[in-house]
């Protein structure tokens, strides 16, 4: 099978930053791109605890999903596998750098959340107790304060 273009991105030596994945045009001209959301370096720093991660991707769709001026872009927030980030899908043609405000505006709410983490309940989640928020906050705040300062936004070649 071919090798699907974002398993040829170098990890060796991809820092932690903002990268634009893919952009896929669909068939009536509309673009979709998805954005790496890289919170770690790849196998140079411990990966995010799955438990973090999962706070995260609640935390952070239902922040996404209630910002009036994004909410209709926003197709996914979701982690990555590998557990060294996540990944952000928007309707329309973005680069890094028109998402970097939001981004940094979506990290600061989970670094300050408090209170019952947005369905985090049997009802509304597959595994609802599997959330760490004190780790998702403290994640927030050093991707906030070491990355989304000043983050890389190309690949390594
Ligand atoms: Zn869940």
């Amino acid at each position: 099978m071919k090798k699907i273009a974002s398993f040829t991105v170098n990890h060796l030596t991809l820092q932690r930053g903002v990268y634009l994945s893919r952009r896929d045009a669909l068939q009536n001209g509309e673009v979709i791109t998805t954005f790496d959301i890289r919170m770690t370096e790849p196998n140079r720093q411990p990966a995010l605890s799955g438990k973090s991660l999962h706070a995260i991707e609640h935390l952070a769709a239902t922040y996404l999903r209630n910002r009036n001026d994004w909410a209709g872009k926003i197709i996914y927030w979701g982690p990555m596998g590998c557990r060294t980030g996540n990944y952000l899908v928007v309707c329309g043609d973005y680069r890094p750098d028109d998402i970097l405000p939001l981004l940094r505006d979506t990290f600061a709410f989970i670094a300050g959340f408090e209170g019952d983490i947005p369905g985090a309940t049997a009802r509304d989640c597959g595994n609802y107790t599997y959330m760490d928020l004190a780790r998702a906050k403290a994640d927030a705040s050093r991707y906030l304060d070491e990355v989304l300062a000043n983050p890389v936004t190309e690949y390594p070649q």
